[in-house]
Order: C-alpha cells, then structure tokens, then sequence
C-alpha cells in the first residue's frame, strides 16, 4: 500500500522553524518510502485566516525544497462535506448547540481540566427548547458518543505502540463552531480518511487531539490512519518558538538570502539549525 502523509498549516500566520520541522517530518516519511506527501490547508477559521499567508506558505515549502503531490487541498471548499457529517451526529443525537461564552465557562467554578484546557461542565446539554436564532457552537455529547461507539477505542504511534484512547478526558469538544462551519478536530479527521492519509506525521503537541480524532473516526465509520507524533523542535511548541524565542519566520529567512535547502538538512538534524540566524533558548 502505497504510504501518504500530509502537511496540514493554518494560514493564520507566518511559518517558523517548528512548521519545516513538522513538514519535513511529514515530506520525508513520505519520501524515504516511495509515497506521496500532500498539502492540505486549514483555512475554515474565518476570522484569522488570511490568503496571504497561503502564497507565503507555499513559497516557504519551495525554499526548503519540499514538493507536495496533487493539487492543495483547501478546507474551505469542503463545507458542505463538514456539514454533512455534522447533519448526521445531529439527527443520531449526539450533538447539542451550545450559547455559552468562554466568560461562562471560564466562570463556572467547577470547571474541570483536561488535556486541552477547561472542560466543558456541560450547562447546555439537556436544554429542553434551545432557541438556535441566538448564537451558538455545536458540541458532541461525549458520553453518548462513547456509547454509541461501544468499542475499545485504540491508535497505533510509531513512539508509543498502542495508545488506549480516551476521549472522554476531553469532555464535550466543540465540532462546529459559533464562527466557523466546522472545528479542527471534525474536519481535520475527515479530511485525513478523504485524502486517504496512511500516516499522519505530526508535532506531539496534538497526540492530545488524536484521542478525539479516533473517537471521531469510529463514529463516522472512517478508517484510522497511523499516528507519528515527532518531538518538538528543541523542545518548544512553534508559538512559543516564535514568541518566546524571537525566532525569525521562513519568510525573512528566505527574504535575507538564506539557503532553504540547507536549512532544512539542519533541521534534519533534529536541532535548531545554528548560523540560520534561529537561535534555541
Ligand atoms: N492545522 C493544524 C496546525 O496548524 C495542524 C493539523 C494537523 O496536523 O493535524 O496546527
């Protein structure tokens, strides 16, 4: 079977170190195995995606001298196909509108942690006649989720072997949102089994979100593709590579004359790459 990875960027800023680590990953897993490497952009977060940032995307994966197979993949033009899936959760019962504001939950003093942030307490879930002219998400209802699934849930890493799944840890994530058609994680896990991603090679910052992906995956009856979850790049996740560490983007590494090629055989290395003008904390 032939393998097939993606790079799946948000274009809602610049691409730094982290990203052509995480592309590079991805391009050459592909690569070294006689497959195919897509790219697909995440652009359905209406009010911080921005075009712009896809040409310099593009640009910047040139520079490396990493070329895609196919055509790009733009989440926006798969709406209806988020909708559907959606449509289809609904009329099974699994999902239930939510008006809260993150004031709201952020208020509610019991309001437990999970591995990504508060967990929803669950206010909305049993509103008898939600009125949907007011503004609001959708999110799953977990535990009827979970029920309906009613099998062991489990994905393979190439770092960790078997992973047990719990998505339940999560609470009720949010699988459309008040401002955009669909969440990251719905749309991303459809898109990976529409692609037909074998692997999905990633930054261990989103291991977390693949127990809802599996989740995700089980319900709508999409095959599971195998996870690789790489370390990030000197230990930083990219924001606060950028932020924290004023590292520069691709993009002005390209503009001040910089060698793609070569930076991405340093970042081979699996360090940030000395002399490129990034430097690690
Ligand atoms: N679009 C996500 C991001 O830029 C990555 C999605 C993924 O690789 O699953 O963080």
């Amino acid at each position: 079977m032939t393998i097939v990875t993606r790079f799946a960027p948000s274009p809602t800023g610049r691409l730094h170190a982290g990203h052509a680590f995480s592309a590079i990953q991805a391009h050459d897993f592909a690569r070294s195995r006689g497959g195919r490497f897509l790219l697909r952009i995440e652009d359905i977060d209406g009010t911080r995606s921005r075009p712009e940032h896809v040409e310099t995307i593009l640009a910047d994966l040139r520079w490396l001298g990493l070329a895609w197979d196919g055509a790009v993949l733009f989440q926006s033009q798969r709406l209806p196909i988020y909708q559907a899936a959606l449509d289809d959760l609904r009329a099974r019962g699994l999902l239930y509108p939510c008006f809260c504001t993150r004031a709201d939950i952020a208020a509610s003093m019991t309001a437990p942690h999970g591995p990504e942030g508060a967990i929803y307490p669950g206010t909305c879930r049993a509103r008898a006649a939600p009125d949907l002219a007011r503004p609001h998400c959708w999110r799953l209802d977990m535990a009827g989720a979970l029920a309906a699934v009613d099998q062991p849930l489990f994905f393979h890493d190439s770092r960790r072997g078997l992973v047990d799944a719990d998505p339940l840890a999560h609470g009720d994530v949010v699988l459309a949102r008040k401002d955009a058609p669909a969440s990251y994680h719905l749309a991303v896990t459809l898109d990976d089994a529409a692609q037909g991603v074998t692997d999905v090679v990633r930054g261990a910052d989103l291991l977390p979100a693949t127990h809802v992906h599996r989740l995700l995956q089980a319900l709508l009856g999409l095959p599971t593709p195998r996870y690789h979850h790489h370390a990030l790049l000197a230990g930083t996740d990219g924001q606060r590579l950028a932020k924290r560490h004023g590292a520069p983007t691709l993009s002005a590494l390209r503009e001040r004359g910089v060698d793609g090629s070569a930076f991405a055989d340093a970042l081979r290395q699996g360090e940030l790459p000395v002399g490129f003008g990034v430097t690690s904390a």
